[in-house]
Parts: C-alpha cells; structure tokens; sequence
C-alpha cells in the first residue's frame, strides 16, 4: 500500500473536549482531580470509559491483570495487533491530563477511522492500563508489567499490606482474576507496534513554542534508601565536638546528590532527595537517626551506573568523616528506555506529512510504554502542557495541541499499519 494513499484522520477537538470533561468530574470532589487505582472513583472512570468504548464500535474485554481493552478488527487476525494507550488512574490531586490523554486521544483515532470506514491492516486494540501510578505495594506500572513480564503474576500475587490488603483482590475487584495473571503475559510476537501520546510533563514544548515532541527515550529512576544512625543527645548539655549528628550527615548527603547529578559532564540527569524522616525529631535533641530517599533519573545507563557508585562512595565517606554509621539499599534500579529509531522516524513523519513542527526529545517521566518496550517496538508523541506542571491540579494542556497530537497519532498507526511484518 503506497502511503500517499492514506486517508486523512478528520480528529475532532469537540469530541475529545466532550470526554475530557466527563472524565473530569470523576474525582474526590473535595480534592480535585484524585482518581486513585482501584478506587470506587477508578471503577467509575473504567465504566464510562468502556462504555465510549462499546460506542466507537470496540469489542471491550478486561484481561486478567484488569487493563480495560477495546479492540477493532483488522483485514486479518494472523497479523500482530497495534496497540495505543496509556492510563486514566491519577496520583493524589493530579491532573486531568496525564495519561488521559494517550487513552482519549487513541479513541478519538478510532472514532476518525470509523468516520472514513478505513480497515487496518492489523488489529487495533486501545489499552487503558491497570494502576500506571505508583502503589502502595510498590509495583507500578502494574498492568503494563504483567503484561510485558516485567514483573511475575507470582510476585503480584504475594504482594500483601501490614493491614492484610492483598494487591490480587484489588485486582480482582477492577474485574481482573489473580489467579490467572500469568494470561496477559504478551510476547514479541503479539504486537507489531505500541504508541502513546502523553503531555510532556516538562517545559521544553512550551518554552519553544513547538506543538510536538517526539520521544526519543524515557528516562529510568534509579532509587535508594539511605539510613544515617549518629548518637541522639542532648542538644545543650553536649558540646559541639562530641556529636554524632546524623541530620547534619543527611543535610551533606542531600547536597552530594545535588552536586554529583548537576555535574556538566553529565547530561540528561536529575537527583533529588524528596523523602526525610528524622528521629526522633524534637528542637533539643540532637537527631539520632535520618533515614533519606534519593531518586535518581537519567536516559543514559552509563551516568546512571557512574552515579550509583559515587553516591554509595560519596555517603560512605561521610558517614566516616562523622564517625555514624550507614545503611544504604538500592530499592529500584531500572534501566533507560532508547526509543527505536524505526519509530522516531514514524512520528516525525507524520508529524512532516501534517505539516506540524516538532522537536526531539527524552521523556524524564516513566510511562506504561517503558515496560511494553520490553515486548513491542514503542513510540511515544508527547504535547506542550502549561508550565510543565503535571501531577498538580494545574495540570493544563491546550485542546488544539491535544488534537494536533491526536492526529499526529493515528497518522502514525496508519504508517505502522502499512508495513506488514
Ligand atoms: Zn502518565
């Protein structure tokens, strides 16, 4: 099939705004927009979103991990099938946004392919994935996980919280079966080809005032926990040279991580240390203990592999330096995802046959299509949002940007449609 020869996908920024705004409102009122996984509010969101489904002619099935999936026929079930989508659950007063629109934007492509009566070659399935945000158990994102293998039915099935809260019910009650986990294990075999639109979650769109990036990896977060035991005391009985004090060791290593990740030579990188907690915390004590969270992210494994060892180096050597002594764990180390050049070069050509700017660009926040990278070629199309801000109430993207991505994203699942494996 000659690709001049494809149609033209009509996207409608009022049919996207109408579903926005009825996604919207689902939320904790009292703390807008909260849509937690696995909530009563998420049950709600998966419902409506099923229904939209049922209306662009999808057949919907909940697989046994609980991803909610519509699928459109193509010309012949052999072929693998195309995938598009991302995830409607939202961190604690998050945005309207974040992950929406990659579920949103590829129903509207199905909507647009309805509208022109075109047949794929492949089939379609559009994939609102289980539980993107992180959890309580510490495995996010779920559904996209199990799905790729990156984590066994085995280890989600032993997940369980000190009040006795199994993930498996949880997973059940959004309609999953804990029991069969292992069924949504898909291989490289199954799908020809995974896109995800997403806001930027950062300000380089916004700032050059492009309408579209393409993505050209995602970032992985490297984190570890730290424990900083010194001696608790007296904050005016003992003297200055005679302490231990393991929050002035913290504050030291809180300034390495700013320090090592802010070196120039290496570039495409952050580190923060977002979590404290100081023992025993009172104005005249002396801090006996801090315990620190650090997460570190880059797109380039080999800073992400130096950092690792300076900052255990680095800690050590403070904790000597103050005579305290030092636990350090490394509770997830992931590694970068490069996007494959076959699909940066898809989007950016969609992107040129709509006649859209764009730019290159990492993505530094992790996505469902980290993990289906694993299994399936991926690529990711990101919009300007305002400011950059994302998991934040003021999370804003623009309707015409996230139509002009919608196009630029069923243009892309037209050009990977006309490549047969
Ligand atoms: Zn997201």
């Amino acid at each position: 099939m000659s690709l001049s020869s494809l149609p033209n996908l009509p996207v409608q920024p009022s049919r996207l705004q109408a579903d926005l705004d009825a996604l919207q409102v689902i939320t904790d009122p009292d703390l807008p927009y909260t849509r937690p996984a696995f909530s009563d509010l998420d049950i709600q969101g998966r419902k409506w979103l099923k229904a939209q489904m049922e209306n662009a002619g999808l057949e919907v099935h909940v697989d046994t991990a609980a991803n909610l999936i519509g699928r459109r026929k193509g010309l012949s079930s052999k072929h693998p099938v195309i995938m598009m989508g991302s995830h409607i659950d939202t961190v604690r007063s998050g945005g309207r946004f974040d992950g929406i629109i990659g579920v949103l934007g590829a129903l509207e492509v199905i909507r647009t392919l309805n509208d022109v009566g075109w047949t794929t070659q492949h089939d379609i399935e559009v994939v609102n994935f289980t539980c993107e945000e992180p959890n309580a158990f510490s495995i996010s994102p779920l559904g996209s996980k199990l799905m790729s293998g990156a984590v066994t039915a085995e280890q989600v099935r032993r997940a369980e919280l000190a009040d006795g809260t199994t993930l498996s019910s949880l997973i059940d009650r959004l309609g999953g079966d804990h029991q069969n986990l292992e069924d949504v294990l898909r291989g490289t075999q199954d799908i020809h080809g995974y896109l995800e639109l997403h806001i930027e979650q950062g300000p380089v769109l916004e700032r050059k005032q492009i309408p579209l990036g393409v993505v050209t990896a995602i970032a992985a977060p490297l984190r570890a926990t730290v424990t900083l035991s010194g001696v608790a005391d007296h904050s005016g009985a003992t003297m200055m040279n005679e302490r231990y004090d393991a929050l002035c060791a913290a504050a030291e290593v809180v300034l390495a991580v700013e320090r090592l990740c802010g070196n120039p030579e290496i570039t495409d990188t952050v580190g923060t240390i977002g979590h404290i907690e100081v023992s025993p915390n009172m104005v005249n004590i002396i801090p006996g203990l801090v315990e620190l969270r650090v997460d570190i992210r880059s797109t380039k494994q080999e800073f992400l592999d130096k950092l690792q060892g300076e900052f255990e180096a680095e800690v050590t050597r403070i904790a000597h330096r103050r005579s305290i002594e030092h636990d350090l764990s490394w509770t997830s180390i992931e590694e970068p995802v490069p996007i494959p050049n076959k699909m940066q070069q898809l989007v950016m050509e969609a992107c040129q046959d709509l006649g859209y700017p764009f730019e290159h660009l990492p993505s530094r926040a992790a996505h469902d299509a980290s993990r289906i990278s694993d299994i399936s070629p991926v690529g990711m199309i990101f919009v300007p949002c305002k400011d950059g801000k994302s998991h934040t109430p003021e999370e804003w993207a623009n309707i015409d940007d996230i139509a002009r991505g919608t196009e630029v994203l069923g243009r892309s699942l037209l050009k990977l449609d006309a490549e047969l494996v």
